[in-house]
């Protein structure tokens, strides 16, 4: 079991707005995310997902509006401790360390029980057990997304934000990363997913659409 049993914590997003210097990326966007839900974030390229997920995990260069976690009013807390507080994030470049083994980088990111934690994203992601011992950097694109969406559990997140997992992978992994994550669903695990790629969209709970930094209709 993955996440940690009775929580009912719900993420809430109220009027959530960006910028990059003088640029504005996002336009008020709220947005909820209850316990165990999935839901899929779509959008064209530019729409504004990546940098939605950026400030919810307090990424982003500047942000304004409300961001509430498991009760608490998240908004100027910084990134480390919104970790802290539950919230994993799989960033769309992956962030490996690409000279550490796959194991190092795994172990880099864990609390609580290392080993249990260890067992469990391996039950999770089974091909993952035939290349531990590799440097992250001479694994494919897919096995190093398994990896960085394992490294994250690994913190024991109870809510995942995953940035275009499905992205540039082969299709037999597309389905094994489908498929690890309706496995998390299942178990309770609430995510939102930035994901252009229908095979997620297909099984969430909800999709919500941005448009030019806008939740569309
Ligand atoms: P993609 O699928 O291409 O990643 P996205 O929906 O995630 O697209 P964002 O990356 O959030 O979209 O981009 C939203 C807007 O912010 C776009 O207009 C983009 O050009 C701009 N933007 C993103 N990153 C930066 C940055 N580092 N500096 C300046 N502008 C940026």
């Amino acid at each position: 079991m993955i996440l940690a049993s009775g929580a009912v914590a719900v993420l809430d997003l109220q009027s959530v707005s960006a910028w990059y210097g003088p640029a504005r990326a996002l336009f008020d966007v709220s947005l909820r995310v209850e316990a165990g839900e999935m839901v899929v974030l779509q959008g064209l390229n530019g729409a504004g997902k990546s940098t939605l997920l950026k400030s919810i995990i307090g990424l982003a260069d500047r942000a304004s509006g409300t961001i509430t976690w498991d009760g608490a009013d998240i908004t100027h807390w910084p990134s480390y401790r919104r970790a802290q507080a539950g919230l994993g994030y799989v960033a769309e470049d992956r962030r490996l360390f690409g000279a550490l083994t796959v194991r190092e980088n795994l172990h880099l990111a864990a609390r609580g029980d290392v080993a249990r934690r260890e067992r469990e994203v391996l039950e999770l992601f089974p091909p993952l057990a035939g290349f531990m011992g590799r440097p992250a950097s001479h694994t494919s694109g897919g096995e190093q997304q398994m990896v960085a969406i394992a490294r994250t559990l690994m913190t024991s997140p109870r809510l995942l934000l995953l940035d275009e997992p499905c992205e540039g992978i082969a299709p037999l992994l597309v389905v094994a990363i489908r498929d690890a994550l309706l496995h998390l669903k299942a178990q309770g695990m609430p995510m939102l997913v930035a994901e252009q790629n229908r095979i997620l969209a297909d099984r969430a709970d909800r999709v919500v659409t941005l448009v030019s930094g806008r939740v569309g209709a």
